[in-house]
Order: structure tokens, then sequence, then C-alpha cells
């Protein structure tokens, strides 16, 4: 019975995952947090690391903290080849990003984000965080997520004239507050974000600097985005977006939060290290550190100005008039449309963005003025500035019939014609 392929074994889960990659390749991915790593990284991911059990690190860590990489650290044996990917993994990220030490095991990035506030605070700490509504993350101190109930959050937002990140104001907001660390990252800020500022800015007031990457980790590890590195104390990031990997997290920090960090992470908050992924995020690694990725990480960013560009030629009001990143926040009022109507009309276009809320939004979560897409996975896919273009084209004739279901059927096909030139796992 174990070897049966799924398709034999659970014909519904492999109906579903068949329709799944249709839907995929026939229409446009543009969440901005979204990506299609290589076959090598599926590879991995659905290969038998998944059944090892890892508790530990591959490497022994003394009562003194200095670590020994010879010798095990882990709870259970067998783990010869498990150890050889942890260490890949780990070896890699350190020179993509130039840090001092890094944590591979994060099962993904809400956890990893805990993971740094039990390792370096205590709870009821203040923590200065970016508030969702203007662009943060729940993890970043929201009142529903652990984050903002354990920890005394206070956050910071954008100029409502400019809706950037004012510098002077969170300096000032770090020194009336004095918080215990100071995150800097973002979901949905469609400009660069000046971490060495922000590092600065802690420094002065004697609080740790935290940044999240998670969305940009990608851009950055092409040099088409500032690098929090070396200065930031410690560094958050996803592995499923911009760096193109497998659904996942990693902790990095300098070598002094190297061994909180790691208690923290296990045995503070997580078992067994996920080693299906730690492989596939070695996997990912490697394709990231190859040339060709500044590449790729570039295009994103001409890519998403492209958009950009072509969007606002169609009369869309963008957040701060463009883009830096791969991202892109439409404002999206004066189309007489909310956001949730506009991600269900693109929905139906084969276009795929979600809703959100625009700094200032007057709307909720659940019914926000905006919609948020990006680049990274149709970039991904080969497409270019050309293509752009008639990406944004798309968009607006879609939120232009978004009433009308005959319509939105013709503009699904012609977004099938343009995916289909662009195959994702041929
Ligand atoms: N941090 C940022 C900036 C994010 O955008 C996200 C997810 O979108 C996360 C953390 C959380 O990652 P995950 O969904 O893997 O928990």
């Amino acid at each position: 019975m174990f070897n049966d392929s799924l398709e034999k074994s659970d014909v519904d889960v492999f109906n579903a995952i068949v329709s799944e990659d249709n839907r995929t390749a026939e229409g446009l991915e543009l969440i901005p947090s979204e990506n299609f790593p290589s076959k090598s990284v599926l590879q991995a991911l659905g290969s038998v690391m998944n059944n090892k059990y890892a508790e530990g690190y591959p490497f022994f860590r003394k009562k003194d903290g200095t670590v020994e990489w010879d010798k095990t650290g882990r709870y259970y044996g067998g783990n010869r080849y498990i150890d050889v990917v942890e260490k890949l993994a780990i070896e890699r990220a350190k020179k993509l990003f130039g840090a001092e030490h890094v944590n591979v095991q994060p099962y993904s990035g809400s956890p990893a984000n805990i993971e740094v506030y039990f390792a370096l605070l205590v709870f009821g700490d203040r923590i200065m965080g970016m508030s969702l509504d203007h662009g943060g993350h729940l993890t970043h101190g929201h009142p529903v997520n652990f984050s903002g109930r354990a920890y005394n959050f206070v956050q910071y937002g954008v100029d409502e004239e400019s809706n950037l990140l004012d510098y002077d104001n969170i300096r000032k907001m770090a020194e009336r507050e004095q918080p215990k660390l100071i995150l800097s990252g973002a979901t949905a800020y469609p400009r660069t974000i000046d971490f060495r500022e922000f590092a600065d800015i802690a420094k002065d007031v004697g609080a740790i600097s935290m940044s999240d990457i998670a969305h940009i980790a990608g851009l950055i590890v092409g040099d088409a985005h500032p690098s929090p590195f070396p200065f930031t104390d410690v560094v958050t990031t996803t592995t499923h977006k911009t760096l193109r990997g497998p659904r996942g997290a990693m902790i990095m920090c300098k070598k002094d939060f190297a061994q909180k960090i790691d208690k923290a992470v296990f045995p503070g908050m997580q078992g067994g290290p996920h080693e299906h992924a730690i492989a596939a995020k070695a996997v990912a690694f490697n394709e990231a550190l190859q040339p060709g990725f500044k590449d790729y990480a570039r295009q994103i960013v001409k890519n998403a100005k492209a958009l950009a560009d072509g969007l606002m030629s169609h009369g869309f009001k963008l957040v701060t008039d463009g883009t830096d990143n791969h991202l892109i926040l439409v404002d999206l009022r004066n189309k007489n449309i909310t956001g949730k109507e506009a991600e269900a009309a693109l929905d139906e276009a084969g276009i795929t963005v979600n809703k959100n809320t625009i700094p200032y939004d007057t709307g909720t979560p659940w019914n926000p003025s905006g919609i948020r897409l990006g680049t990274p996975a149709i970039t991904t896919r080969g497409m270019k500035e050309s293509e752009m273009k008639t990406v944004a084209e798309l968009i607006s004739k879609a939120i232009d019939v978004a009433d009308d279901d005959s319509l939105l059927e013709k503009v699904r096909g012609n977004v099938r014609e343009l995916s289909e030139r662009f195959p994702i796992y041929s």
C-alpha cells in the first residue's frame, strides 16, 4: 500500500493537486508573497528527509557557548545525512547574507518572529513595530496575534501625506517609548526600507535591532534592495517568497545572540525540525548563490516598476505613486470598487491578487480599499517589461467589467494565452 502512486491511492487529493497545477499554469499569480520554487526544491521537499526526527542541532554546544561542529547535538540517532543537509543550509545561508549565525529550523515566518522575541525579551517588554494597517505583519504586534498579547507593542506607521516611513517620527517615538527591541520590515510597503537608519535609532536608545526581511530577502541577495547586514542584531526571513525556496523561515543574528536564539527555537518553541524543508532550503540557497539569481532579483524590480507604470497609465492610483521593490499597493477608491470585489473579479479572470488595506483606510481588513500585487512569481516564469504592459491592461479590463461574468471569461482567455507562453514546470 505504501508504494502506490498518489493517483491510485488517493484520487481526490491527486485531482486537487492537478487542478491547482493547471490553475497556476493558466493564470497569473500576482500575490507578492508567492513564488514558484524549482523542481529541485520540490524534490527535496518531497523526499525521505521528511521522515526523520532530529531534535537538537547538527553541532554540539558546550556549556561555555562555543560550538563543536564535528560532534552531534541531536537527541535522536541516525542523523548522519540529516546533519549534512542542515550544515549545508546553514553554511549557504551565512554566505548568501553575510550572517554570523543562522538557525534554519523555524517552521515559518510567524514562529521565527515569536522565537526572536522569546529568546531576547521577557513577556511584557516593550517592542516597536510597524502596524498591520500601515504595512506591518500580524506578528509585528497586532492585538489579535500572540505578539501583541504577550508583549507591549507600540506601533509606528507611515506619514499620512506621503505614505512613506517617517524616520524622524520613528526616532522620536523610540526616544519617548524606550523599547527593548525595534523591528523593521513589512508585508505591504512598496518602497525601500532604510535598515541602517532603523539600526542607528535602536543603537541610540539602547534597543536590540531586528529586521524582518521576509518579503524582500531575494531582492537583498540580488543587490536589488539594501541589506540589513552586518549592522542589524537579528534578522528573520521566510524562505518561500522572493528567495524562491520552500515554505519555511530562518533566523540570522550576530554571534552574541546565537545561543539564546538557538535555545528559543529548540527546545523553547519547537520540537523536531522539518528536515525535508531544511534540505529544500539548502537547495534554494545554492540556487540563490548562483550569479543568475542577481539578474532574476533585479528583473523582479524592473517588472514591478513596469507594471506600476502600466497600471498608472490605465488610471490606477498607487500608494506612494509607484514602487522600489517587488510590490504594488493599489488604492481603488477612484475606481468605484472595493478591494474585496476587485480580488473576486480578478480571480474570475485568472489573475490572483489579494485585497489589502491602504494606509489610513476607512475600510476593514476584510473589505479594504486596496489590492496588493507583486511580480516575483511572473518573473520566475520569464516575463519581462513588455509582458507587464499586457498584464496591466488585463487587470484594467477585468476591473472595468467586474460585474459581467461573460466579459470576465473573455479576459480569462487572454490571461490564459499569455500564461501559456511562459510555462512554469514544463
Ligand atoms: N513576516 C512578514 C514580513 C511577512 O510578510 C510574513 C508573511 O507574509 C510573515 C512574517 C509570516 O510568514 P508565515 O506566513 O510563513 O508565517
